[in-house]
């Protein structure tokens, strides 16, 4: 399930959020590999991403079989599992993928990625609440 061109994207983590940004990436085209360590999850996304694994991310020999460290284009999209957030951010840095976004759920979790090196950290709450309030304010086209 290797990436086969600049438009390959791996997608970690399947919850609310990975799920929308898996399915709006293939929607513009994007080959998507999705992760997740749920069944249930892996199941329904089935035939609606180009691969989609039943898989623990934060195991480094999963992620190698799965060609991780061959994409260019990352989304750590774990959150409430700080842990396995952490985990898994730390064997992608070693992997030197050259773009990595990684979910944050707080701010404190948010430093430590930073700290770790993701320099392209998502707080999916705060950024929708800023962007709302533009929305609110019919100011959104300066926003985007
Ligand atoms: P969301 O708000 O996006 O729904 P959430 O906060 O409810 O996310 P998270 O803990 O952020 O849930 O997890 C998102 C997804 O990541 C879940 O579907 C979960 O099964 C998956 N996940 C958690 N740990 C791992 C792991 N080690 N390997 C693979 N997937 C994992």
């Amino acid at each position: 399930a290797g990436p086969t061109s600049d438009r390959s994207v791996a997608v970690i983590g399947l919850g609310r959020f990975g799920q929308s940004l898996a399915l709006e990436l293939m929607d513009e085209g994007a080959e998507v590999l999705g992760i997740d360590a749920r069944e249930d999850i892996v199941q329904s996304l089935n035939g609606r991403l180009t691969h989609v694994v039943h898989a623990d991310a934060t195991d480094e020999a999963v992620l190698r079989q799965l060609s991780i460290p061959e994409f260019d284009r990352v989304v750590i999209a774990i959150g409430s599992d700080i842990q396995a957030s952490i985990l898994v951010t730390s064997l992608l840095l070693r992997f030197d993928i050259r773009k990595i976004w990684a979910k944050a759920v707080s701010d404190p979790h948010g430093l430590i990625l930073e700290q770790l090196g993701i320099q392209h950290v998502i707080y999916p709450e705060k950024d929708m609440g800023r962007r709302v309030a533009h929305i609110v304010l019919g100011t959104m086209q300066d926003f985007i």
